[in-house]
């Protein structure tokens, strides 16, 4: 057989998704890995969907960088949390999800051997995204319990010559909610050294008080050289309609709608018609979204603090990072991994998570990922079944 790519030789499959796959294979499961909701997306967006199977121009090519209205309504929605208006033709590019978003973004800043920054712990997928698009990560560490970074180190990473910095807010798997002095302290040194800051903001609306998301690229002078990426998947609990989308200025839209094109053409044509209905929620739709949630992180949070396991308390976002080395330092686990005790745990336990070590630079072995976008039903039996770990302790 000829030789298969070497870049893509030098990653492996996701460990989130693999991780999924695991769990669906073993009867009984409650799969707390790959982040997604177990209910339903709001009945309006349902229905939308509904009438988008009757007959129509939906069902072929949309315009490649979105369908007109839902460019609109991404414009309209963001025009005011930005302080300036948003041009739905020269600024709006709709991806296949938030993964194609920081891909093409990926794609349309980066040469072969140029560097970009990501903070360690990071959401696996902008390791690959680097790879993919011939970049060299340069990690900087979130430091555990707040996450906060060394602005010292930050700047020593700007100084190596990158090209890009990519912020998770609120971040993919710790947690984090950076604040407005921090995004500042980032901007100001992208600015400094003259580098592009590509956001991840697709947990924009769970982020718990009193903490608050700051979007980068409302900051002052930040516009010009933010590329911000998003999705509807968690928003509105469609994880499965592969629905994002980038805010860019026009010349950095312009390539990112090339690279763009030709990965994909464009998102679902029914589905971008469909969640449009969705941008007519008001503000009540956020606010119960996040008591939903606020509901779940408590109850989840509680109850691994009754089994005595060591854990995150997310700003935002729906992840929990639980700290295993109590488990690891018995006889029973001596020198096992994380993914083995992850392994072990959906086998054992009947609950599936996501080993840390996929989301650090550094060498972590001590850390698993937990998240609690399920039913209560469902968290409150993943608590009930944990609650058998203690005896391991
Ligand atoms: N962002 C979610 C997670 O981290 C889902 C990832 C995915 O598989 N697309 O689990």
């Amino acid at each position: 057989m000829p030789q298969l790519s070497k870049r893509v030789g030098t990653f492996t499959d996701s460990v989130i998704r693999r991780m999924t796959r695991i769990s669906d294979e073993t009867p009984g499961s409650i799969n707390l890995s790959q982040g997604f909701p177990d209910f339903d997306p709001p009945q309006i967006v349902l229905d939308a969907m509904e009438e988008m199977s009757a007959g129509g121009p939906q069902h072929q090519y949309p315009i490649t960088f979105g369908s007109e209205n839902l460019r609109k309504c991404i414009a309209d929605k963001y025009s005011p949390r930005l302080g300036r208006t948003i041009d739905p033709e020269e600024e709006v590019v709709v991806t296949c999800g938030g993964t194609e978003a920081m891909m093409a973004a990926m794609l349309s800043v980066c040469n072969p051997g140029d560097k970009v920054i990501v903070f360690s712990p990071y959401y696996e997928n902008y390791g690959t995204d680097a790879i993919l698009s011939g970049a060299e990560p340069i990690y900087v560490p979130l430091v555990p319990p707040t996450y906060a970074f060394d602005p010292v180190v930050l700047e020593d990473a700007f100084k190596q010559g990158a090209k890009a910095i990519i912020v998770c807010n609120p971040s993919n798997p710790c947690g984090k909610v950076f604040t407005r002095e921090e995004l500042l302290c980032i901007m100001d040194l992208a600015e400094k050294y003259d580098a592009f800051v590509v956001t991840d903001e697709v947990y924009e609306h769970i982020v718990f008080a009193p903490y608050e998301h700051v979007m980068a690229a409302s900051l002052p002078g930040a516009y010009e050289r933010t590329i911000t990426c998003n999705s509807l998947s968690k928003t509105f609990s469609i994880t499965g309609w592969r629905i994002g989308f980038i805010i860019a200025k026009p010349e950095v839209a312009e390539c990112i709608k090339k690279v763009h094109d030709f990965l994909t053409i464009g998102a679902p044509g029914p589905l971008q018609e469909a969640i449009c209905a969705a941008f007519t929620l008001g503000d009540d739709y956020y606010e119960e979204m996040l008591e939903t949630y606020t509901r779940k992180r408590e109850l989840f949070c509680s109850g691994l603090d009754k089994i005595g396991l060591p854990h995150s308390t997310p700003q935002g976002s729906y992840f929990v990072m639980v700290d295993i080395s109590g488990f690891l330092a018995k006889e029973q686990f001596a020198g096992w991994t994380d993914l083995q005790f992850c392994e072990w745990m959906i086998k054992e336990v009947g609950v599936a998570a996501v080993p840390g070590s996929s989301f650090f630079a550094e060498p972590v072995n001590h850390l698993i990922r937990l998240h609690f976008a399920r039913s209560e039903e469902s968290l409150q039996e993943a608590i009930d079944r944990m609650m058998g770990l203690k005896k391991y302790l």
